[in-house]
């Protein structure tokens, strides 16, 4: 049984949402700790972020830079371990506050935005964490860089703009089997040597797991579902 929308408190939520995942990782043999729980808080406010910070969620997924500074620096004040990622797409006038803002970046897919990345942190004294974002269904809206681009992309990011990826990333089209992208996703994440892959949100989070997800971006099952429209910066 899949109950994807939340019903309940948002403690009661991430203890379903965990519980998930502990099942999902067993399934196949996983141990549940090798997969961390992102809570993507994008449009909520500060009083739903505590609450999930009360109930010991640590790691938060935005998608906006503004939104970001608008919502975290005062959270941060008061829960120094709490940990931000970038899940929304970065523009590069925005690389330098988010090198401070957050502690992962999830959508690199551009030289520009990764040699950017590496410069700001190295001028910041502070390491972020790093994905590589591909647009496994090659879907002209959507940001990442093709599977094809991919091996080359991330050699750039590594031998030309110095930046070390942490992880992939990817988000399947709507109405398609997200298996065979998560599997895909896998593939590329293994030939190049990279450990992380963020997959998986409320719809599929388990499935994504069963494929070797190390992070899970889940927000809808926590939260609730989002009544404020999710604008793009
Ligand atoms: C909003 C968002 C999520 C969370 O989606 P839910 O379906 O609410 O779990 C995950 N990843 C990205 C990139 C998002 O923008």
């Amino acid at each position: 049984m899949s109950n994807s929308n939340a019903g309940g408190t948002i403690a009661a939520n991430l203890a379903l949402v965990k519980e998930r995942i502990r099942k999902a990782a067993e399934s196949v043999g996983r141990d549940p700790a090798s997969v961390e729980l992102v809570a993507v808080s994008k449009t909520f406010g500060a009083d739903a972020i505590l609450e999930a910070i009360a109930a010991g969620q640590r790691a938060f997924g935005e998608n906006r830079v503004q939104e970001t500074e608008d919502k975290w620096p005062a959270i941060r004040e008061r829960f120094p371990d709490v940990r931000v990622h970038l899940i929304g797409p970065l523009q590069r006038n925005k690389t330098k506050r988010a090198v401070t803002l957050f502690d992962a970046v999830e959508t690199v897919d551009r030289a520009r935005i990764a040699r950017a990345l590496a410069d700001e942190m190295q001028a910041a004294e502070r390491r972020i964490e790093c994905f590589v974002e591909v647009n496994t269904g090659e879907e002209e809206q959507k940001s990442g860089v093709l599977p094809l681009d991919a091996d080359a992309f991330i050699k750039e990011c590594r031998e030309v703009c110095g930046l070390s990826v942490a992880g992939l990333m990817c988000i399947p089209p709507q109405g398609e089997e997200p298996a065979l992208h998560f599997a895909l996703l896998r593939e590329i994440a293994k030939r190049n040597g990279i450990e992380g892959l963020s997959m998986g949100m409320t719809a599929d989070f388990e499935t994504a797991i069963q494929f070797g997800a190390t992070h899970v971006r889940v927000g809808t099952a926590i939260f609730g579902a989002r009544t404020k429209a999710v604008e793009s910066e």
